[in-house]
């Protein structure tokens, strides 16, 4: 018999993860657990056998954009893939956005509805992107004090019923700039009789235009430049017939990956158009929708690395070279062991953010719990992004040839995993936020978190803080933004995994500490060469 290669095969994708178990098992009473198994194992089961299988004989099938019906009418009609429509189903039947507004469990649904996420993202080509808007649209519209919309659109973002599901976009980027968004184009005209808006200008990245609604900025007439100027406005992208409401797709934009995932350039031509909330400070308004999709950001960049981990450990067992199996190889396994100790650092660290979302939800959270919120969202969602990227290239080197050959579904992984740095604020960007977000207070409160996770003040805490209360010039500050946050992303992540080893008795995670400890978590350069 001629040489066969036996392929990576994928078990009940909750049972087998290790991580998840140990941490639901800590975090969440023991009843709750109980209860929400069974939901889980059911998303383990699909995630790892007929989504997966779906998965992979929809590889080739990508979004298709219709722009003029037979008769000569614009219709822009967006056809997804078969996996995305099945997706869409699982997602609204098994709650994944809706589980966090149900708040079966108050403030731990949050943590409930990430780990459907997490479970669900892997086998879903980026699904989860639609569901991230939506659920952020639904945050930012409930936090807006506006009932008409609320009461209009809500019920749609959280419904378990599968006819009634809108999902929701969200349109920021134009040409002038996705970090720089206070110099949008995009002008509000208010009909001076009806009071009513229409937007005129071009959005040059939006996700999932198959969306019944989106959220966007525009600038009202009249109103100064800059982004105070900005308005918040919610737009219902079709009429009750499906056409378009003054919304032109130009294109599909042809990307790297997310390939599922229809991302469009719009004209807006006259688009009606709602305010959300007052006239003014449409990006401070967004906010709460953009730290949703971060932790979404997160919840996805960790649930892929668990994909690329659990795929290339199956394969260490079943390949073959120089006369045994790969998982008897020392070097491969070191090399595994480096992925699984990146990974179940990151899983921390999103996890430990959606903890506290949740508190923030029900009004649960303390003052200084608040703070850390704030300043640990940009830095999950940078950290956790780039350590995706990093062990999907990894994983890919471990299946050989085979993780390059597009058949095997592998390459996706790393395509997938590297719009996650770029969405939803890039790592520069964000770690110029985490700049702001930390002040005396903001800084206190991180370094007592995490001095009571890991038992002691971390010599890399310590560093960071040394430096960063030491410069004084505002361009050497920026210019280490970067690895100022990441080094305040990797003590975190440490700590977190400390303590999660030593509360759970986990002794896989104490080993991924040590190991995560090497692998180095201070980055700061004291004095790096300036231009
Ligand atoms: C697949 C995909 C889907 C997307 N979907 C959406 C969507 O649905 N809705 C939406 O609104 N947008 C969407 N985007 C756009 C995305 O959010 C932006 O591309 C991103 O925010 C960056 O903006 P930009 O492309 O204009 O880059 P720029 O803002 O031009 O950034 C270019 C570079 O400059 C750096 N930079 C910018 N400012 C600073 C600074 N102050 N300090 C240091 N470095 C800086 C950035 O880090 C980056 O490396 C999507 C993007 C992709 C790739």
């Amino acid at each position: 018999m001629p040489f066969q290669q036996t392929p990576p095969q994928l078990g009940n994708q909750y049972e087998d993860d290790r991580v998840l178990r140990s941490y639901l098992a800590r975090v969440l009473p023991a009843d709750m657990l109980r209860e929400i198994e069974v939901s889980l194992a059911e998303m383990g089961r699909l995630a790892g056998g007929e989504l997966y299988q779906l998965q992979l004989a929809d590889r080739l099938n990508e979004p298709r954009m219709t722009q003029w019906d037979a008769w000569g009418n614009r219709i822009d009609k967006i056809e997804l893939t078969p996996l995305w429509r099945v997706a869409e189903g699982i997602a609204v039947e098994h709650g994944v956005v809706a589980t966090a507004y149900e708040q079966k469990h108050g403030s731990l649904s949050r943590v409930h509805q990430c780990a459907l996420a997490y479970l669900f993202t892997p086998s879903t080509d980026i699904y989860s992107c639609p569901l991230a808007m939506t659920d952020g649209a639904a945050r930012t519209l409930l936090g807006s004090g506006n009932q008409a919309l609320i009461d209009r659109a809500v019920p749609h973002l959280i419904t378990r019923v599968a006819g009634q599901f809108w999902t929701a976009g969200q349109w920021m980027t134009e040409l002038t700039g996705g970090s720089d968004v206070g110099l949008t184009e995009t002008v509000a005209r208010q009909d001076p009789e009806s009071g009513a808006y229409r937007l005129y200008g071009r959005k040059w990245f939006t996700s999932a235009i198959s969306s019944q609604m989106a959220l966007t900025l525009a600038r009202p007439e009249g109103n100064p430049p800059g982004g105070r100027g900005l308005a918040l406005f919610y737009v219902e992208t079709r009429d009750p017939t499906g056409r378009p409401r003054n919304v032109e797709v130009n294109r599909l934009k042809d990307k790297l990956g997310t390939r599922k995932v229809p991302t469009a350039e719009l004209t807006l031509n006259g688009t009606p158009a709602q305010l959300v909330k007052g006239t003014t400070d449409g990006i401070r308004n967004i906010a709460p929708l953009l730290n949703i999709t971060r932790l979404w950001n997160g919840i996805s960049a960790v649930a892929l690395m668990r994909r690329g981990v659990a795929l290339a450990a199956d394969y260490s067992r079943k390949r073959i070279a120089f006369g045994v199996a790969l998982s008897e190889k020392p070097l491969h396994m070191d090399t595994l062991a480096g992925l699984e100790a990146e990974a179940e650092a990151a899983f921390h660290l999103a996890f430990y953010v959606a903890e506290l979302t949740g508190r923030s939800e029900t009004g649960e959270i303390s003052d200084d719990d608040a703070a850390l919120l704030r300043l640990l969202t940009p830095i999950m969602k940078l950290t956790t992004a780039k350590q995706a990227v990093a062990v999907a290239s990894e994983v890919l080197e471990c299946f050989g040839g085979a993780g390059y050959v597009e058949d095997t579904g592998l390459p996706m992984l790393l395509r997938d995993s590297q719009v996650l740095p770029i969405w939803e604020g890039t790592t520069n960007v964000l770690a110029v936020d985490t700049l702001r977000a930390l002040n005396e207070d903001s800084l206190r409160v991180f370094q007592s978190a995490v001095t009571k996770l890991a038992g002691n003040f971390p010599p890399a805490l310590d560093h960071a803080t040394s430096w960063y209360t030491r410069i004084s010039d505002r361009s050497v500050l920026e210019a280490g933004a970067r690895r100022f946050a990441l080094t305040l992303g990797r003590t975190i992540e440490l700590a977190l995994l400390l303590n999660h080893a030593r509360s759970s008795g986990d002794q896989q995670s104490m080993v991924n500490a040590r190991r995560f400890a090497a692998l180095g978590v201070d980055l700061i350069i004291d004095d790096y060469p300036q231009q």
